[in-house]
């Protein structure tokens, strides 16, 4: 029998966004159960920050500036009261909990620094200054080692890993009771997971439940991202008739190892904050000439450059020459150039082969100031959602801080609703049916699922990746559809599993995207339609 269990906040997903969205309820003193799909907690994007995160320049205008920045990068297309939301409230996250709270040990200038500066500051892609801090280039991993260490042991959070979300539930598609299904206003009652050490799905009711998935990146074929990114929140999200925003505005990074590897090792884009070249395979910089912001261009901007330079050069790769950087290479770029070490590139020595890939999902869940969504008791943060921050492109190292921002937000918002007495809808979570597992053929055959990303990852790259026409588009829209079809048929007869449970989400994920790129006709930012 299906197990049942409730709880005041359910948060689905341990990176960032979901750790401080826990922390901050649980230092509210609220009850709050984490979920993680992976038994990794490092399985999660937030660990592979490298950059680092926006924190504000010493210019007094500099807030001004910032806002400027981040609707350049995103075309226009943001919501400027959510630009302003994180322009006031970023640096306040970042004193408040990251600095004081967590002891995060961001880099710092020297005593006695000439410009009389206390952090390292350092500049990005689509930045007019340099006013982004960073653990050198390990940043993500170093936040997420003193927040997942505290939230881990935290008393008032149960935290499970292992543990993968499937489906909403909802008043209006899981109650027995047609009291409920008549009612004009749905509601979400907490979430189906699968636990993968008992191998049964179970019913978590929740009073509140927060979605924090993180991004999509694994149904592209050349990604930054790690595998849990499928976009299970969007999926999830969309089969509950959840409003979606932006779905066609997935981010590729300019500049990704060019190597054979499922995963793409990220080449952080402060290498050319600090003076690295993208030269071709002649030896020559091909940037300026195309764009006058040259090596700094937004990374929508930088991505298709390259992917233009390579189109005309026939290329396999373009290349970054970091010999320009005037720091020390070994300690402000460790990760870097440890990992090019480990697959025999020296980047003191000779230049990176780079290509773009998937790598940030800048649309998601529409969500308000307080993370909340369009339906009632359903919040989202981090990756998953769509703030409005980022328009049709993000600005570089945003992204953490939007975690961060909302992440605190939402946690605020809950925590005052549940202190009002939003209290628990027992009856109508005693109406809520359990996961009923028809399949009893065993047709999870490894080949057939990795068959089946593979053609999802093809298709998104070759039709709706950094260049879109309407005839790709159309072509993956009815592989994707034909895709998703065949799937609900044959994994009805399937135990489910994991991998099956992954294979849903991002079949569902990827024809979204395809479905918002085939409906915006026009090219902006990171959809670029030719
Ligand atoms: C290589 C790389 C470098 C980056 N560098 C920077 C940078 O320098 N600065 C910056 O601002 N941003 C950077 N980013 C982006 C940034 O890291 C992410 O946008 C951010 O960390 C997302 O945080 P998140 O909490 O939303 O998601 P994640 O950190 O990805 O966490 C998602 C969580 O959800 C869980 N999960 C997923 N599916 C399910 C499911 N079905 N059920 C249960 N749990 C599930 C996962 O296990 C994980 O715990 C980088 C991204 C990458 C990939």
């Amino acid at each position: 029998m299906s197990r049942r269990s409730h709880c005041p906040v359910l948060v689905v997903g341990a990176g960032l966004a979901g750790c401080t969205t826990a922390l901050c309820l649980a230092e509210k003193g609220i009850p709050v159960t984490l979920l993680a799909a992976s038994d990794s907690p490092e399985n999660a994007n937030s660990w592979l920050a490298q950059g680092g995160i926006i924190y504000r320049a010493p210019e007094d205008s500099d807030a001004a500036r910032l806002e400027e920045d981040i609707i350049t990068a995103g075309h226009g297309l943001n919501l400027p009261e959510a630009v302003s939301f994180l322009v006031n409230e970023g640096p306040r996250a970042v004193d408040e909990l990251l600095t004081a709270h967590l002891r995060v040990p961001f880099d710092r200038r020297e005593a006695g620094d000439p410009e009389g500066l206390f952090w390292d500051l350092t500049r990005e892609g689509g930045h007019s200054a340099s006013r982004i801090i960073h653990c050198a280039d390990h940043t993500g991993r170093t936040i997420m080692e003193h927040l997942h260490g505290i939230v881990s042991r935290h008393p008032a959070v149960t935290y499970l890993q292992g543990y993968t979300a499937i489906d909403l539930l909802t008043s209006h598609h899981h109650c027995h009771g047609l009291v409920y299904r008549y009612q004009l206003e749905n509601e979400c009652c907490g979430v189906y997971v699968f636990n993968e050490a008992s191998r049964s799905v179970e019913t978590m009711l929740a009073d509140i439940t927060v979605l924090a998935t993180g991004g999509a990146g694994q149904v592209y074929l050349h990604s930054s991202n790690v595998s849990t990114a499928t976009g299970a929140a969007l999926s999830m999200a969309s089969r509950a008739f959840v409003r979606l925003m932006n779905m066609e505005f997935m981010q590729f990074h300019p500049t990704t190892l060019f190597h054979i590897e499922p995963r793409r090792v990220l080449i952080t884009e402060a290498l050319r904050g600090e003076g690295a070249h993208l030269i071709n395979a002649k030896g020559s910089r091909f940037m300026e000439k195309r764009d006058q912001r040259g090596e700094l261009a937004p990374r929508d901007v930088a991505s298709r450059i390259i992917l233009d330079e390579l189109l005309e050069t026939g290329e396999p790769c373009v290349f970054l020459d970091a010999r320009p950087v005037k720091h020390d290479l070994e300690a402000r770029f460790p990760t870097v150039l440890q990992s090019c070490l480990e697959r025999g590139i020296d980047i003191r020595t000779q230049p990176i082969p780079v290509v773009p890939a998937a790598h940030y999902f800048c649309g998601g869940i529409l969500v308000d100031r307080e993370g909340r969504t369009s339906l009632p008791r359903l919040y989202a943060v981090g990756e998953c959602a769509c703030t409005g921050l980022h328009g049709a492109n993000r600005l570089a190292s945003a992204s953490l801080l939007e975690a961060l921002v909302w992440g605190k937000s939402a946690a605020e918002d809950i925590a005052a609703r549940v202190h009002a007495g939003l209290g628990p809808f027992t009856r109508l979570h005693a109406d809520i049916e359990d996961w009923h597992d028809q399949g009893d053929e065993h047709n999870d055959d490894p080949a057939l699922i990795s068959q089946d990303w593979a053609t999802i990852r093809n298709t998104m790259w070759n039709y709706v990746g950094l260049s879109r026409t309407t005839p790709r588009l159309l072509r993956a829209f009815e592989d994707l559809r034909d895709l998703s079809r065949h799937l609900h048929n044959f994994y009805k007869s399937t135990p489910i599993s994991r991998p099956i449970i992954d294979l849903f989400h991002g079949c569902q994920t990827a024809y979204l995207i395809t479905q918002a790129a085939l409906r915006n006709k026009k090219g902006i930012g990171c959809h670029r339609r030719v």
